[in-house]
């Protein structure tokens, strides 16, 4: 950090290290983290708890630094999301855990997808969920497996490093990144630098929480970058040419905030350094007291985007940004890459819907063959919950869709429900829980073919299985937050929130908790009711 202090200090004691010298913890998760840095958990995974097993693990890894390296205990079978509440977390947590694999860019080599689906299979009954941010996650993995895991992740250049915890996660990337005919510019090489250099920089292993970084030169704004903590939107320079608009503090989740443009612009080299600047505030002045305050968007709403900016060219780059345009409204239409479509180079990307992220290892060892075939060795996953094949040639696109589609991962013939649905983990796994998700969206999205065949506007759907908003919710057309209903499973609704064109948080309707059961018909009503009423053109959220 550069010598003069522009920032000032928040007007009571947040743990905001830049003010602390001591650095004194003031919660239980600051105290295990400047205890030990969770990094370090991997030696005793490697050397104790993968040999001596899961009652061996300290509980302040198991349910803490674990994380760093990808590995969270999975919701014990059978208790309902009554008791998610009420149990300790000891009586929640499985002996099994989920393994987050990071995907940085989306991007997957044939080579990486097979040692993904090889992995499922052999060490976790065959689960494998495409993520929304663009992640990959296995169930039922034993603390036995872990090191040989990593092994044979390692060995194609996957990681687990940072996957989860107080880190830099995942950097989403464009899914068509260097391959899109109407690019503005291909943030890849910023994608590779900064997953190169940083993840795993014990200067960025202890932030105040989780930091989520979004990338994308497309001016379909691909990535959901109004909801990251920072984002690297494409943008055309009058005078320096193509580059990017730089967003700070987005996040959702309980008080949910888009991002702010700061006003500059950032080239594809400067890339790097200014996200660690931003990561580097975050580390220094964001709220530690507590940990429903500790994300960027906090701070970024108590001292708005001139002062944020200022801080981030006087204490951290000791350089001064070149102001820059807004990027322009993305185009209409569809933005999923579900389908066929032309790349820059003559070849095809193939876009496929997996139904609300679930790829299966058998299933990921079976699109891999396939892809093979179809002469291409990249796929990209989306924020959406889907996948991307690239470079296929003319004459191999016919057959990839075919084998596609007999797998039951639509590219003609998806319907706009099966694109435009998502779901977070739920109750099957995730101890935050208090309703089923996964399931209960695959239901509902084979209802909605059937009630409504002929329905082809764009349209998402999201569902969470807890306030949190891991499925994005509040920026759905219709978002549906797991909430119990007379004791049963229900969803509270939030309706017209949305990204890129139609960018804000949707309506909270309050009062109102579907049941489970009655999800179909109160789907379909609202539908009907927007298809016979929209004008020509008109999206759900400008409804
Ligand atoms: Fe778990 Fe809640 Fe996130 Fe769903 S939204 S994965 S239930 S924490």
């Amino acid at each position: 950090m550069a010598q003069t202090r522009i920032a000032p200090p928040a007007a009571r004691n947040e743990g905001q290290w830049a003010f602390d010298d001591a650095r004194e913890p003031l919660n239980g998760n600051e105290q295990f983290k400047q205890d030990d840095d969770g990094l370090n958990v991997r030696a005793r995974i490697e050397e104790v708890y993968s040999k001596q097993g899961f009652a061996s693990i300290a509980p302040e890894d198991l349910r803490g630094r674990m994380r760093w390296w990808g590995l969270y205990t999975q919701r014990k079978p059978g208790i309902d999301g009554g008791k998610t509440a009420t149990l300790e977390p000891h009586e929640l947590d499985d002996e099994y855990f989920m393994l987050r694999v990071r995907c940085d860019g989306g991007a997957l080599t044939l080579e990486q997808l097979r040692v993904i689906g090889e992995i499922s299979v052999e060490f976790g009954r065959s689960t494998a969920d495409i993520t929304d941010r663009q992640n990959i996650q296995l169930h039922w993995i034993r603390v036995e497996d872990v090191p040989e895991i990593w092994r044979r992740l390692e060995a194609v250049g996957l990681s687990t490093q940072e996957a989860c915890g107080d880190t830099p996660r995942v950097i989403l990337g464009s899914p068509v990144a260097g391959v899109a005919a109407d690019e503005i510019i291909d943030g890849t090489p910023a994608i590779r630098a900064i997953a190169e250099r940083y993840i795993g920089d014990p200067a960025f292993s202890n932030l105040p929480r989780k930091f989520k970084t979004a990338i994308s030169g497309s001016p379909h704004q691909d990535v959901a970058h109004e909801i990251n903590d920072v984002a690297f939107v494409g943008v055309e320079h009058p005078e320096f040419g193509p580059g990017f608009d730089l967003w700070v503090g987005g996040a959702l989740s309980t008080n949910p905030k888009l991002g702010v443009r700061l006003g500059a612009f950032v080239t594809l080299e400067q890339v790097p350094e200014v996200w660690t600047g931003v990561v580097g505030i975050f580390r220094d002045y964001g709220y530690r007291r507590l940990r429903t305050r500790a994300r960027l968007k906090f701070l970024v709403a108590d001292w708005g985007a001139e002062l944020f900016r200022q801080v981030l060219e006087g204490e951290y780059l000791g350089w001064t940004l070149a102001d820059g345009p807004a990027p322009p409204p993305p185009p209409t239409g569809r933005r999923d890459h579900v389908g066929v479509h032309p790349q820059r180079d003559g070849n095809f990307y193939v876009g496929a819907a997996p139904t609300v992220g679930r790829t299966p290892g058998d299933l990921l060892l079976r699109i891999a063959d396939l892809v093979e075939a179809a002469g291409s060795t990249r796929i990209r996953l989306t924020v959406e919950q889907k996948l991307v094949v690239l470079d296929v040639a003319p004459d191999k696109v016919d057959a990839l869709v075919e084998g596609l589609e007999a797998n039951g991962l639509g590219v003609r013939t998806a319907s706009t429900f099966r694109r435009g649905t998502m779901a977070c983990t739920g109750i099957e796994f995730c101890k935050l829980a208090i309703v089923e998700t996964k399931a209960r969206a695959t239901h509902l999205v084979g209802e909605l073919e059937s009630r409504l065949p002929t329905f082809d506007q764009p349209i998402t759907i999201n569902l969470n299985g807890c306030p949190n908003s891991c499925a994005r919710i509040q920026t759905a057309d219709i978002g549906l937050k797991g909430a119990l209903a007379g004791g049963e499973d229900g969803y509270q609704v939030h309706l017209g929130g949305g990204l890129g064109l139609t960018s804000g948080l949707g309506k909270t309707l309050r009062g109102l908790r579907v049941p489970a059961e009655e999800l179909p018909d109160y789907i379909e009503r609202v539908t009907r009711r927007f298809d016979e009423q929209r004008t020509e053109g008109e999206l759900f959220a400008q409804w």
